[in-house]
């Protein structure tokens, strides 16, 4: 009789923390309805902004004779400016054809140069106007992998300083942190962190969508929920994503739940011998991951990441 009211009890309390869990982590995510548009600058906080867009139709980098239209409205990765009396430490800087616009929206907020520049990693959308920032003589720190990717890729403007676990820059009384915590995105995620500030800027580890694990440049979607672990053990209140609004770290925790949970029916599929041809279109990836649910049915980058299914799955088959 105890016994059974003990485990009634223990029942109910698991049943409750599952209520309570959902209530504070919903599966699904509220992307943010967007307006085309040109780039804004938006304050984070006192000396920090974060400049978004332009908000295109088609992809970050509007439409194109014969890519894909997903309806949605797409913008390159979000630059975070963190404004010191010495000068500016701006993070990121789009495509080489943004920066002249990156330039000019910070000038409404600061008449001060920019003395450095930080990589989140080394994709197009947020650092191929690196080779625009060094003409200008203009130092990029960035992690050796973010290097290693560019001269990888060909992509020209790779940065000129490195490091591998991590490194800080002290600007005007003002430090900023570049933190290597882990595969994830890519092999050379780096989060950038502003202590004073409890705030981080998280290049493409979270986006406002769906993750997209780039296999080619290192990424892993196993370690990536590992590395947003040993983000949110970061003491921090405020996140600039790689892409779309500022968010909450409750909001991040949320993010993980989401990820795991995909993970979690992902191998489940491998589980259950369900064949790789069986998830190729967005349709069937889709219904076998239960996209709609976690909020990643059609998201900014639903599209972009459906080409790295097949290694997704054997990632999650290998890993069993
Ligand atoms: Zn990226």
């Amino acid at each position: 009789m105890r016994k059974s009211l003990a485990l009634a009890t223990l029942a109910t309390v698991a049943a409750l923390t599952a209520a309570v869990f959902s209530q504070q982590f919903p599966l699904r995510q509220n992307v943010e309805r967007l307006t085309l548009g040109p780039m804004r600058v938006e304050q984070v906080k006192d000396g920090l902004y974060v400049i978004r867009g332009p908000f295109l139709a088609c992809g970050t980098r509007g439409c194109r004779p014969n890519g894909p239209d997903d309806g949605l409205i797409h913008e390159p990765g979000d630059v975070a400016a963190r404004i010191t009396p010495a000068g500016v430490i701006l993070i990121d800087d789009k495509y080489p054809e943004n920066v002249a616009d990156v330039l000019d929206r910070l000038k409404s907020v600061t008449p001060l140069p920019v003395r450095y520049l930080l990589n989140s990693h080394h994709h197009g959308d947020h650092a191929s106007g690196n080779a625009n920032i060094r003409e200008m003589g203009i130092d990029i720190i960035a992690h050796k992998n973010i290097r290693a990717n560019f001269l990888r890729i060909k992509q020209p403007g790779e940065p000129n300083i490195v490091f591998a676990d991590e490194a800080a820059v002290h600007l005007g009384g003002v430090e900023v942190q570049l933190l290597y915590l882990g595969r994830g995105h890519t092999n050379g995620d780096t989060v950038i962190y502003f202590p004073d500030l409890k705030a981080v800027h998280a290049g493409d580890l979270i986006i406002d969508g769906m993750p997209v694990t780039d296999y080619a440049g290192g990424g892993s979607a196993l370690e990536f929920v590992k590395t947003i672990d040993k983000l949110l053990a970061i003491d921090f209140d405020t996140l600039i994503p790689g892409h779309g609004r500022v968010m909450t770290k409750d909001e991040v925790r949320a993010y993980k739940v989401r990820f795991e949970t995909m993970n979690e029916r992902m191998r489940d599929l491998v589980r259950r011998n369900v064949p790789k041809d069986q998830l190729q279109t967005l349709a069937q990836a889709r219904t076998q991951l239960g996209l709609a649910d976690l909020g990643w049915d059609n998201s900014v980058s639903t599209t972009a990441w459906l080409p790295s299914i097949g290694r997704y799955y054997d990632e999650i088959a290998a890993a069993r």
